[in-house]
């Protein structure tokens, strides 16, 4: 088989003027191919275009002027700790002088008679001077209008590697190569036939191709996935080769559309795949246990609820395997439906598995599961890092199908369920893909619920759960009394706790969490809970406070839990372990100090501890009184309890990462893409690959 060989592949070797010392220096830049290189993003750019000759030079003036070293030397003092390097440029209309403060392996890189190049600004006017500018040395005879007289970009790159060096090797493969850069196949593609019998969009041959290297204007292409952006190679011309500063940006939005492109492809051929070659699991069951089930709940379920379990029926009994994510609200009722659909599988014969991102939280579950289920009759088992239980392994077709709630230890080797329907997965977002599809694994195709409280901003949903589908718990259930949120200063703290106490005095139970576990570091004034238990048992008394975080041993963490559940003790001090899934009704206030170290979506999701019954509950957000701005970020809590706004807002603010868990949720990582400003590009890239993948 012939296989074309694409161009861009070629490896970095094989260009001219890279010897092995260049290559290893690429490599450290993750620059292995001629791809690569034409991907390469500029940091920055420098306007370079305003050259100035040294005498026009005024005070604070930005510009790039040329000139020759006529003089150079080096001063050292202090016992030849401090140094300056200054050089002094002629250009046959005045002087320039450029220093360099203690870097004086900077005389390393200048010679008397060098031809160079300087960007800065002119720190002083008598005599001219620029400290610290950009240089480079012309060599004799070089051509230089790639580094001068025009937008220049600057790109990331490692020690030992000149700037310069680098900007001609892109250039030169940019001339090279430009003609053979192509529009992504899907692009070319010809839309499939839509279901309604319209088709989609043009035909191919109204795409035309961009024009490699015409200077003339943008050669634009009149597919309508591409309206407004320009063709692949004309981007990756205009990424290196600017003609004005808003270039930089249609180049990036191109070249980011073709990330989220890429990105699609790869979700929606592995939801495509799946659908060919998997046969969903009768796992609808017959409605026999879940109707005792919710008999016995003492509540109904919300109309959210219940259309959400029609939803997730209808993918049980189906003809492909259930692929859903569950989004609802803190303090929605995500259990229960996870609890339904559990039966659905328990009662058609199959096993479960249920798995939860911390002990405690998979514990709790334990704790409720068995409450629920054994009067059905139904085993539950639980498997963490320290409680093991082995698949009990009654042999034959008379055992009755098994609920197995876990940790990660759920993807380890020694569980191996018989006969798995359905995975659970509670708090998606504190895993990741992989963990995901190693629990699946453990059975052939079993159903998939994933739940998180994290709304997902749409862009990022369709994203990272792209090949999931939807279902939204809108609704909390009734009876549930706001949350009251504040935020204060911290020389408000002795006041928070006096109302505390009063809360404690009505029988209340109160969370108080602080960001980390250990002694912080003075200057950052970060308290932490160790420290801040002992205070706090006296601020207290005699009520009793319990400490409870990530680093105890689990028999400690379960025995604090318990107490705390049991209202033997009133106050837990916490790290942000209790953020998830943690549910004491009776505890309705939530104190959270240095508040604005945390991103809004965790703060929500930590205020979502209180508010679980009826009684009146308050959020207090203690502030660092330095930084103004975090302050005011936190106020959004106070104004609102939507979880998707706060995302939003927190995307806006963070980034993905904190939503998502960046590392961790299978995202590429995007050289040009970014969630906040490419809302409109995911959801193109989306359309597109769903009209044209084949
Ligand atoms: P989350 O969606 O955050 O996981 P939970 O499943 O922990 O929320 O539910 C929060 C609390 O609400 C639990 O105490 C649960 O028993 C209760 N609950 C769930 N559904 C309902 C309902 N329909 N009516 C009243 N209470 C409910
Ligand atoms: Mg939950």
């Amino acid at each position: 088989m012939t296989q074309s060989f694409n161009p861009l592949e070629m490896p970095v070797a094989d260009l001219r003027g890279v010897g092995s010392e260049r290559l290893a220096q690429l490599a450290r830049l993750g620059l292995n191919t001629v791809n690569d290189l034409l991907l390469h993003r500029p940091r920055r750019y420098e306007d370079r275009r305003h050259f100035k000759a040294i005498v026009e030079l005024r005070l604070n003036d930005v510009a790039t002027t040329r000139g020759k070293v006529v003089a150079a030397g080096l001063k050292r003092w202090s016992g030849g700790s401090k140094s300056v390097f200054e050089m002094i440029l002629d250009d046959g209309t005045a002087r320039l002088h450029c220093r360099w403060w203690n870097l004086p392996f900077m005389q390393n890189y200048f010679q008397v008679g060098d031809d160079v190049l300087v960007f800065g600004k002119l720190n002083s006017g008598k005599p001219r001077t620029i400290d610290h500018p950009e240089t480079e040395v012309v060599e004799p005879g070089e051509k230089i209008s790639i580094h001068l007289n025009r937008i220049v970009p600057i790109y990331p790159s490692t020690e030992g590697l000149p700037q310069r060096w680098l900007r001609s090797l892109i250039s030169r493969t940019l001339e090279e190569f430009e003609s053979r850069i192509q529009e992504p196949k899907i692009i070319l593609a010809v839309p499939r036939e839509r279901a309604d019998g319209v088709p989609a969009g043009r035909a191919r041959h109204s795409v035309r191709a961009s024009v490699p290297g015409s200077k003339d204007g943008a050669p634009r292409t009149d597919a309508p996935c591409l309206v407004g952006l320009p063709g692949r190679a004309h981007a990756i011309r205009l990424l290196h080769s600017p003609e004005e500063m808003a270039d930089t940006e249609s180049a990036r939005r191109r070249l980011a559309f073709d990330e989220l492109v890429d990105l699609q492809i790869a979700i929606q051929t592995r939801r495509r795949r799946l659908e060919a070659s998997a046969r969903g699991l009768p796992c609808s069951g017959d409605n026999r246990m879940i109707r005792k089930f919710l008999a016995q709940l003492g509540f109904q379920l919300t109309e959210a609820q219940t259309k959400v379990l029609r939803e997730i029926r209808a993918d049980m009994g189906g003809a492909h395997p259930m692929r859903r994510l569950l989004q609802g609200d803190v303090g929605s009722g995500k259990t229960v439906v996870a609890a339904s659909t559990a039966l659905m599988a328990l009662e058609s014969g199959f096993d479960v598995a249920l798995m939860a991102p911390t002990e405690i939280l998979a514990e709790q579950h334990y704790r409720n599961f068995q409450k629920w289920f054994r009067p059905l009759g139904i085993p539950v088992e639980l498997s963490t890092g320290s409680v093991k239980t082995t698949s009990s392994s009654t042999p034959g077709a008379l055992r009755s199908a098994i609920l197995f709630i876990g940790t990660h230890a759920l993807i380890e080797k020694s569980f191996g369920p018989d006969k798995l329907g359905l995975v659970i997965i509670d708090e998606q977002h504190k895993f990741g893909v992989a963990q995901r599809e190693k629990l699946l694994r453990k059975g052939v195709y079993p159903h998939l619920l994933v739940m998180t409280a994290t709304p997902i901003p749409r862009t990022l949903g369709l994203t990272v759960y792209g090949d999931l589908d939807l279902s939204v718990i809108d609704q909390l259930p009734a009876g549930r009394a706001k949350i009251k949120t504040f935020v204060r200063s911290e020389e408000k703290l002795p006041k928070v706790w006096e109302f505390v106490r009063g809360k404690l005095s009505e029988g209340r139970q109160a969370f108080v969490v602080y960001p980390r576990v250990e002694e912080s570091d003075e200057k950052s004034g970060l308290k932490a809970v160790t420290k801040e238990f002992e205070n706090l048992q006296k601020v207290f008394a005699p009520y009793r406070v319990g400490l409870l975080h990530g680093r105890l041993r689990s028999e400690a963490k379960e025995a604090v839990m318990a107490e705390f559940h049991a209202n033997k003790l009133q106050v837990l001090l916490a790290t942000s372990v209790v953020e998830v899934g943690i549910d004491v009704p009776n505890a309705t206030v939530m104190l959270i100090e240095n508040a604005d170290r945390f991103g809004l979506a965790q703060l929500h999701q930590l205020r979502g501890r209180i508010g679980r019954g009826a009684a009146e509950s308050v959020c207090i957000l203690i502030a660092s009184a330095k930084s103004v701005e975090a302050n005011e970020r936190l106020r959004v809590l106070e104004e609102t309890s939507d979880g998707f706004r706060i995302a939003e807002e927190d995307l806006k603010l963070r980034g993905p990462g904190e939503l998502i868990g960046q590392q961790q949720s299978g995202l590429p990582p995007f050289r040009f893409a970014d969630f906040r400003s490419d809302r409109e590009l995911v959801e193109r890239a989306r359309e597109l690959v769903r009209e044209r993948l084949k």
